[in-house]
């Protein structure tokens, strides 16, 4: 098996390259380029979801983990907040993932609800 070391998909032996990306392949499963980073914690499931589909109407693609599943137990006592989860982004995503987040806050302040102009590209007629 090979894969390809920009998007990751495998192929068999038979090919040398990925087609989508125009490099050689790897013998090596692909390293993730580093760990997810929390950009974001959130207080619950449903801004979460919501967080993330911002994120991934960006596209950027977003994790959502929850820190109150079974097995974290209490170990992480110095958040001193109630936030039940956190978004994560791959490393090379986390600056402008934090922007779409922060424009979106804003936009909620800054008028109650989100426009549309805030996370449409625009609209066919
Ligand atoms: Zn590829």
């Amino acid at each position: 098996m090979h894969w390809c070391p920009e998007c990751g998909t495998r192929y068999d032996d038979a090919t040398v390259a990925c087609p989508s990306c125009r490099v050689v392949l790897s013998d090596e499963p692909p390293v993730e380029s580093g760990a997810p980073i929390v950009v974001h914690r959130v207080p619950d499931a449903a801004a979460g979801a919501l967080l993330a589909g911002v994120l991934e109407h960006h596209g950027v693609q977003a994790r959502l983990r929850s820190t109150t599943l079974p097995g974290y137990g209490d170990v992480r006592r110095d958040w001193g907040t109630s936030a039940w989860g956190e978004l994560l982004v791959a490393p090379a995503d986390a600056n402008e993932a934090r922007e779409i987040i922060a424009e979106y806050l804003a936009a909620l302040e800054r008028g109650g609800a989100v426009r549309d102009e805030d996370v449409e590209e625009g609209s066919g007629g």
